[in-house]
């Protein structure tokens, strides 16, 4: 019965649409960058601008997608937190500051996401299920990282990019939805999209890689991630979608990679959404929830020989 269920899941796949609402000026690249209070101010305003772009995007298309907040993102604009909350989209964390993991030891990162969950919840007055790792920095070397989320009360988690990268990516986690295990706990691992050519596995589901390559690359990619695995998970940022923006002080190969492909992806965000079915990333976690015990385990640090399968899971 459990097999069956799964089945028909592979069948119908769905996109989990998501979008990490941080200011460019918070991410990874722009870290050493010296920037005016001003510069700053206005690439908040600019988060707004593309937030309520994408809100009418989205209803025009009658299509719920989950949005993983910055902390400090949400705090400037509550009133868009709420705003798509009553819209049905999802609300979840992506940190309070958008440190990476690397940055921040246990106790850091427990007080980080704390504070930005209890700000989403403050807004919302709804419990956060999802949280998104900044710059998907959860490691081999974090297992601690997932024994404080579960113990913050997240379902599900969004962090894991199984694939080889300079700056994150763990190549050998599945593909398909799995059950993350670190120090004593689980979570549900809900990772980005990819797709697989032979031994070669390209990543297609979202940021710098979705600007990269032509829509219809990421379409063949997607349509193989939707008939493997039953999902296929995608992320973007607001500051993608803004065309017009003042360029960060980056090198010529960090602002390559920054800026690529911004000019198109307003009607490439369009085109897509009228080809796909989608689901929120909540929604997909109590699925899975239904078969977790088909899913594939993946262990992070030491876990599996320290807990061997005495793992702690949260059901809803
Ligand atoms: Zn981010």
């Amino acid at each position: 019965m459990k097999a069956a269920r799964h089945e028909s899941h592979l069948r119908d796949g769905r996109v989990i649409l998501s979008f990490d609402i941080e200011a460019v000026h918070q991410i990874e690249a722009a870290r050493h960058c010296a920037l005016s209070a001003d510069w700053r101010s206005e690439s908040y305003q600019r988060v707004a601008r593309q937030v309520e772009w994408l809100r009418r995007v989205l209803d025009r298309y009658n299509v719920r997608a989950t949005f993983f907040w910055v902390g400090k993102v949400a705090w400037r604009l509550a009133y868009l937190v709420r705003a798509l909350h009553r819209e049905k989209h999802e609300v979840g964390c992506h940190g309070w500051s958008h440190r990476a993991l690397w940055d921040m030891n246990p106790e850091e990162f427990t007080k980080d996401i704390e504070l930005n969950k209890r700000i989403l919840e403050n807004i919302t007055g709804e419990p956060v299920a999802g949280f998104r790792a900044p710059t998907f920095s959860i490691s081999q070397e974090k297992p601690w990282a997932v024994q404080s989320l579960y113990e913050l009360g997240f379902h599900y988690d969004s962090s894991i990019y199984p694939i080889v990268h300079d700056r994150y990516g763990l190549a050998a986690a599945p593909r398909g939805p799995f059950r993350l295990v670190g120090g004593t706990a689980e979570l549900l691992e809900l990772p980005p999209a990819t797709w697989q050519l032979g031994p070669v596995r390209l990543a297609i589901g979202g940021g710098g890689h979705f600007r990269f390559w032509p829509l219809f690359i990421c379409d063949v990619g997607i349509r193989q991630a939707l008939r493997d695995t039953g999902y296929a998970m995608l992320y973007f940022h607001p500051w993608e979608f803004d065309t017009d923006q003042p360029k960060l002080p980056l090198s010529l190969f960090r602002r390559w990679r920054t800026y690529t492909g911004i000019k198109y992806m307003r009607g490439k965000l369009q085109r897509f959404l009228g080809q796909y079915q989608f689901v929120l990333a909540s929604q997909a976690a109590k699925e899975l929830d239904r078969h977790r015990a088909s899913l594939p385990v993946f262990y992070l640090g030491a876990a599996k020989a320290e807990m061997g399968k005495q793992t702690q899971g949260r059901l809803t």
